[in-house]
């Protein structure tokens, strides 16, 4: 039997995820398919409610992820202390809800730039919304100590204080990004082109890792002064096929073939080279 899965969203058409998977299933020859499935917030439940029985789960994307996080029956650690789902799995009627996010922003930064952050590691997100949240967790679980800096303060004093039972997280307005080991933009800034945030990336040390989560451009201002300032720099991208690779193992039971270069079929799909 075809097993079925998909990217539940609002607006939907623009997401690479059915590239990415498709891409993937195609490799493995799975008897698999993955579909789009454009859906207003105020359907999202009953959506979720007519495809458990009929999928092996869904990715979620703005601006489902809380809605799927309280739908869920059982929901993994990550999720929980991220606030947000981007994955439901259905499995014998019950809908499990994870977070990959983390996973995928963790796999950029040791693919593109070496690096693993440790409970020594110094790190600064910019912004302070779900994506923020995500990346959060995940530093906090690895060890790190983070600064959520975020133009409305007190959306990341909030944030701090419901992340502090996982490790040392402050919120601020302004990033003071001189201590940094690690850098992370998880603003809108920079989408679509234009000024990413108005960070002095010459204060930090020389090896500090400087990371955009925005891929739409690829070559976002925020990196491309990163790198002509030496910097090793972590594209979006990276974190996007990372959070997709342990979606794919959930739906279909085996995970992506590593050697499908889904970065250059993506790429081309966006109108990019690497
Ligand atoms: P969100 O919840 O809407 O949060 C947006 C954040 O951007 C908020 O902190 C907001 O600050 C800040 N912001 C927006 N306009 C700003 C401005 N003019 N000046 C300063 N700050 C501004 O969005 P999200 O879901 O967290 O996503 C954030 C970004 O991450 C998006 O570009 C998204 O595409 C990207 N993302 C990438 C991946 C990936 O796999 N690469 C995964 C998830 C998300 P306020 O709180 O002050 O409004």
């Amino acid at each position: 039997m075809t097993t079925l899965a998909g990217v539940c969203g609002w607006p939907v058409k623009h997401s690479l995820s059915p590239l990415i998977h498709g891409a993937w299933l195609q490799a493995a020859g799975v008897d698999g398919a993955y579909e789009r499935f454009e859906v207003a917030p105020e359907d999202f439940a009953a959506f979720v409610a007519e495809a458990r029985g009929r999928l092996a789960g869904v990715n979620v994307t703005v601006p489902h992820k809380e809605a799927a996080l309280a739908l869920a029956d059982t929901v993994s650690p990550v999720a929980r202390a991220a606030g947000a789902a981007n994955v439901l799995t259905f499995r014998d009627g019950a809908i499990q809800a994870d977070n990959t996010d983390g996973v995928g922003l963790l796999a950029a930064l040791a693919e593109q730039a070496g690096f693993v952050p440790t409970n020594t590691t110094r790190a600064v997100i910019l912004g302070a919304g779900g994506a923020a949240r995500g990346a959060a967790a995940a530093l906090l679980a690895a060890g790190a100590s983070v600064v959520v800096a975020n133009r409305t303060v007190e959306r990341a004093e909030a944030l701090a204080s419901e992340l502090a039972a996982l490790g040392s997280i402050q919120g601020v307005g302004e990033a003071d990004v001189s201590n940094a080991d690690v850098i992370v933009n998880a603003t809108t800034l920079g989408l679509g082109g234009g000024a990413g945030p108005a960070v002095d990336l010459a204060a930090p040390r020389a090896d500090c890792v400087v990371m955009d989560m925005v891929y739409k451009p690829l070559r976002t201002e925020f990196l491309e002064r990163a790198r002509a300032l030496g910097r090793p720099a972590v594209d979006g991208f990276a974190m996007l096929i990372g959070q997709a690779a342990p979606s794919f193992e959930a739906f279909y039971g085996q995970p992506p073939d590593p050697t499908v270069n889904v970065r250059d079929l993506a790429l081309k799909a966006l109108g990019e080279t690497a």
